[in-house]
């Protein structure tokens, strides 16, 4: 089993977006998929259409498992409507639960130890989708991951975010989960402009072997699928197209 967290401190890089597409492409190319939202924004359960008057989200499930009451995961584990992809909500109170977490003894091990859990047996990847801000949240999906993917938003402001989160992930590697290997670098919302160009450069001669071959296209249609609450891949776009692309690479990597 793979547990892949969607990263990066900057926000509007395409990690929802993407943790979405390349689970429904995983899931489209034959692997078992769960997607979980960490991110107390909830922009992933609301791109997978959730009902919001469910209660049982991430938030009670850490909070059940903090005070030793799990009673079945099973409730937590939702399909989506129009996908048919599996995920664990979130909501807004993730963020007052940071404190409840924060003074627990381990903190940064409680989401690994609940994916400990057998019932997650049964999926061959575990996508998390992350907030924008290095938090006992997001410390917690690195801990509990095999692999983590990094969005790039093909500007220029955005290498002080990927050099945050590479930061960051080293850290995560030296105290608590040293096996954690950076899957790659994903560069988004590529176009024409000189800028992104420049960029994709800039990727290719200083992060080379962490750069991945499939880059995402900047494209309205990425807004549309989100609008509609659709995935691109289940809307045959082309963007669709390219997170299959990502997929069918990221199946192809060696195994570390
Ligand atoms: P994050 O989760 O990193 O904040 P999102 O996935 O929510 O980023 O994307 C931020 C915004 O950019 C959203 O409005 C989304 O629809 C849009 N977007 C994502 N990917 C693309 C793309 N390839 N082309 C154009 N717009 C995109
Ligand atoms: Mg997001």
């Amino acid at each position: 089993m793979k547990v892949i967290t969607v990263g990066n401190q900057k926000g509007g890089v395409a990690k929802t977006t993407t943790t979405m597409n390349l689970g429904v492409a995983l899931q489209e190319l034959g692997k078992k998929v769960l997607l979980i939202d960490l991110d107390p924004q909830a922009s992933l359960s609301v791109y997978l259409n959730h009902n919001i008057s469910d209660k049982y989200t991430i938030d009670k499930l850490i909070d059940e498992f903090i005070n030793n009451e799990i009673q079945n995961i099973e409730k937590y584990v939702k399909t989506s409507e129009n996908d048919k992809i599996d995920y664990i909500p979130s909501k807004a109170r993730l963020s007052a639960l940071e404190k409840e977490m924060d003074t627990r003894y381990s903190r940064e091990f409680i989401l690994k130890e609940i994916l400990d859990n057998e019932y997650f047996e049964r999926y061959d990847y575990i996508l998390i989708d992350t907030c924008p801000s290095l938090n006992i949240l997001l410390t917690n999906a690195l801990t509990s991951s095999t692999d983590v993917l990094i969005p790039v938003q093909s500007q220029f402001f955005t290498m002080d975010s990927l050099n945050l989160m590479l930061d960051t992930i080293s850290k995560i590697k030296k105290y608590v989960n040293p096996n954690l290997n950076i899957l790659g670098i994903l560069p988004t919302m590529v176009d024409n402009t000189n800028m992104s160009k420049e960029v994709i450069e800039y990727l290719k001669e200083n992060y080379s072997n962490k750069l991945l071959n499939t880059h995402i296209s900047r494209l309205i249609e990425a807004s549309e699928s989100t609008a509609f609450k659709i995935s691109l891949v289940k809307m045959n776009k082309k963007l669709g197209k390219q997170y299959i692309n990502l997929a069918e690479e990221i199946l192809k990597k060696p195994i570390s």
